[in-house]
């Protein structure tokens, strides 16, 4: 089984709705974001995914978050932009388009991170 692995960074504000305590008050991160694909079939040049197309469509989803305050965007309206929501919602977004996607992991610090990863494959 091969693993690949993309990371990219954006920069936004959030405000976690009914938390006590600090993060309830808007506030940035930058948070870094990795994605992880797998797979066992390489294609006739030994790649699983391109890279630069990994890339791209990464990119394509964090500029929707990048200088945004994430309570505004429509995403966030009803849950909250926690790492774990960003996570999930960043794996929905990808998940059509790059069909090796396997896990979504947001750093929102240097030491903490949350990570929404696909259920067992039915096969
Ligand atoms: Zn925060």
């Amino acid at each position: 089984m091969y693993e690949l692995m993309a990371e990219e960074t954006f920069d936004a504000a959030h405000a976690l709705r009914g938390y006590k305590g600090s993060c309830e008050n808007l506030h940035g991160h930058t948070w870094r974001v990795q994605i992880f694909l797998k797979g066992e079939e390489l294609n006739n040049i030994g790649l699983l995914v391109d890279f630069r197309e990994i890339k791209n469509k990464l990119k394509a989803v964090v500029d929707e978050f990048d200088h945004k305050n994430l309570n505004d965007l429509k995403d966030f309206k009803v849950i909250n932009p926690s790492s774990e929501n960003i996570a999930r919602i960043i794996f929905e977004k990808l998940k059509t388009s790059l069909i090796q996607l396997e896990k979504v992991t947001v750093w929102e610090s240097a030491t903490t991170c949350a990570s929404y990863q696909r259920g067992p494959r039915l096969s």
